[in-house]
């Protein structure tokens, strides 16, 4: 199954699983063949989704419809801009530990206020947080009912980027590896 939703192309993966992935070259020309990849995993009474995006049109309307009445978990797999402006949208996300902070405050995008100016100048080029950020520890493990999700922080790519294995080995990796040129970084822990 697939369809279009603006910006968002949704496509069921598994019975339990979707991808939900944002064209956000619309943004930035950087990511013309690269659509942003956030998941959404279907327990029996709890679902997960993986990121939020780039906060430019409304994602939570979308996944609503898909998780019917299941209760919904937020994780951030690190705190990129395009993987956590959508957060203000949730009232409660989970992100790790080293990169709670930047989640909790207004995210800045003035740094590049020509690029970002088409979406983002209307407010302000700050973006607000969700409510409530919670912390996510490495070997934290979460029930989704039927579906286990473990927590395995990998940095690199970022201090606080984590991955997510699931009990049916499935492995969610962020922005620790994708297709194409990795960006990491030096991180002193
Ligand atoms: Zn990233």
């Amino acid at each position: 199954m697939s369809h279009n939703n603006q910006h968002f192309k949704i496509v069921k993966h598994k019975d339990y699983l979707y991808v939900i992935q944002e064209d956000i070259s619309i943004v930035h020309s950087v990511y013309t063949n690269d659509p942003l990849n956030m998941y959404l995993i279907l327990g029996n009474h709890s679902a997960l989704l993986i990121d939020t995006g780039c906060g430019i049109s409304p994602l939570k309307p979308i996944v609503d419809k898909l998780i019917g009445s299941r209760k919904l978990l937020v994780f951030n797999s690190h705190a990129h801009w395009d993987h956590i402006l959508g957060n203000e949208e949730f009232g409660e996300v989970y992100i790790h530990e080293n990169e709670e902070k930047i989640v909790s405050e207004p995210y800045d995008l003035s740094y590049a206020k020509e690029l970002f100016a088409k979406y983002y100048a209307n407010r302000n080029f700050s973006i607000p947080p969700a409510k409530i950020i919670k912390k996510l520890r490495n070997g934290d493990v979460f029930d989704l009912g039927n579906i286990t999700i473990k927590v395995i922080h990998a940095p690199g790519h970022s201090s606080g980027s984590i991955c997510l294995l699931t009990n049916k080995n499935e492995l969610f990796t962020g922005d620790v590896a994708y297709y194409g040129e990795h960006f990491l970084k030096y991180v002193k822990n």
